[in-house]
């Protein structure tokens, strides 16, 4: 039987990141990545599949020959059993694997509510490369469209299927658009720009049921709405895959396998991160939703490091940066959300600015809205969103950084920001530091 120094069970962002990390830190390793889907895609890339915006090919990662020139052995094969005393892995053919280490990176699979019609055909969830060649079989013949969800994924849907004229119809059970992404009122700005493309929108308003004769022909809506559609995608959030784990006697709950703060689970030597582990929030320390690539790859590189120095890097849990372009409104946030925090009973002060990309008169000049939102007695800062129609993924992360390192109104406002006019507004006008002013004045402290 062949032993391994560490095997990795899946492939996505954070199970390649562990592979690839430990292998450049330890040549003399020898690591084994086991992934039961035959092609690696970038996830994040699919729904830009639906519109061409990419190619099928252009998302498909080429892992073999990465992970070969790496060193890295890859098996694609279905892991059955992880047998944690002996610290064996055993795959479908019957095979075993022993390793010193394991992570598991098993991932997450989308979540289907028990609808009556679920089992029609044309009704697809977003996941993996499979996903995709399904939809585009059939979209040749795709008038009308239903989407069900309006977080980020449903909403680059959205976009997708109407870049392609497809008569596209949203349905959300809260009454607005990203209800776990922006605060309402910011959320109106993508409400109102999908209204401006001809999107219908069904939101406040829950789906019942699917009916059609062996394929879908319409939506129910619990109100009795009806909606005829020819497909419908459901991207309505996704559950961790914790099977594996839980069979192998590793503490899970519904919300992911369970990790100590150095990523490691109940088991000696059996590591979990990414989308198939409970997280908890770096701001409140409550366990959060955080199915992220963003989160997957820090958590593998704390795993790796952890295992390889005993332990020594505490995960300090997820700020949840993310990012999405609808139409052409890029958009985003990190840390809470206003709405969040008001949730959580934080008390907060908080600043919006309405600037400009580049100083106002130059070519390209684009609106910037951005709400910086800080826990009011120590004026550290605990979230930031954003709007504009030039990418806002700068800012986000920058705004992450801080809130990592827990920066304050006062370490923003003495902080020094590069301006030029062609590029970024003049430095006298950097909307952090105003935003900064504005809530120590607000909080009384200057
Ligand atoms: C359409 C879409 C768009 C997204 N956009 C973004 C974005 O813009 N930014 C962002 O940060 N995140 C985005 N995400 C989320 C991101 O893709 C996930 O958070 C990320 O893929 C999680 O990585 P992971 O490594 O934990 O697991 P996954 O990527 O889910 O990978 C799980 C792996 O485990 C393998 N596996 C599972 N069980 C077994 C088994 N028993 N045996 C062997 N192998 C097994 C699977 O084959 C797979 O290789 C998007 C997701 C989707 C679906």
């Amino acid at each position: 039987m062949k032993k391994y120094d560490l095997i990795v069970i899946g492939a996505g962002p954070g199970g390649i990141t562990v592979a690839r990390f430990t292998k450049s830190l330890r040549k003399e390793w020898n690591v084994l990545i086991i992934r039961k889907q035959k092609k690696s895609v970038i996830p994040c890339a699919l729904p830009y599949a639906i519109d061409g915006t990419v190619k099928v090919d252009d998302y498909i990662k080429n892992d073999e020959k990465l992970l070969k020139s790496a060193g890295i052995d890859l098996l694609i094969d279905e892991v059955e059993e992880i047998d944690c005393e002996n610290k064996q892995v055993k795959i479908k053919n019957g095979e075993k694997f022993n390793f010193r280490y394991l992570v598991i990176a098993t991932g997450s699979i989308p979540f289907i509510p028990l609808l009556p019609g679920r089992e029609l055909k044309n009704i697809f969830t977003i996941k993996d490369h499979p996903d995709i060649l399904n939809i585009l079989d059939v979209i040749g013949n795709v008038k009308k469209a239903v989407v069900v969800g309006a977080g980020f994924i449903g909403l680059e849907m959205v976009n997708a299927f109407a870049n392609r004229g497809i008569e596209i119809t949203l349905v959300e059970k809260e009454n607005c658009c990203l209800p776990a992404g922006l605060s309402r009122d910011l959320a109106g700005i993508i409400t109102d720009k999908l209204k401006e493309k001809g999107v219908k929108l069904y939101l406040g308003k829950l789906l019942k049921k699917i009916e059609g004769e062996g394929k879908v022909e319409r939506c129910i809506l619990e109100d009795g709405t009806v909606i005829k559609t020819d497909i419908v995608v459901l991207s309505i959030g996704v559950k961790p895959e914790i099977s594996l784990a839980e069979k192998a006697g590793i503490e899970t709950n519904p919300g992911g396998i369970i990790v100590n703060d150095f990523l490691q689970t109940n088991k000696e030597g059996i590591y979990a991160i990414g989308d198939c582990i409970l997280k908890k929030s770096f701001i409140t320390g409550k366990y959060v939703p955080g199915y992220l690539a963003t989160n997957a790859v820090v958590e593998a590189r704390y795993a790796v490091l952890n295992i390889l120095n005993g332990n020594k890097f505490k995960f300090p849990g997820v700020v949840n940066p993310v990012i999405t372009k609808i139409f052409d409104l890029s958009c985003g946030a990190t840390g809470l959300t206003k709405d969040m925090a008001e949730r959580e009973n934080i008390e907060i002060i908080t600043s919006d600015a309405d600037v400009f990309t580049k100083e106002k008169s130059f070519p390209g000049a684009e609106f910037l809205k951005i709400r910086f939102i800080f826990e009011k007695e120590k004026l550290q800062l605990i979230g930031v969103e954003a709007i504009s129609k030039e990418n806002v993924a700068w800012l986000i992360n920058m705004f992450t950084l801080a809130i990592f390192n827990k920066n304050t109104a006062f370490d923003l406002t003495f902080s020094q920001f590069c301006g030029h006019p062609p590029q970024i507004d003049v430095p006298s006008k950097t909307p952090f530091v105003t935003a900064s002013i504005d809530v120590l004045k607000k909080a009384g402290r200057i």
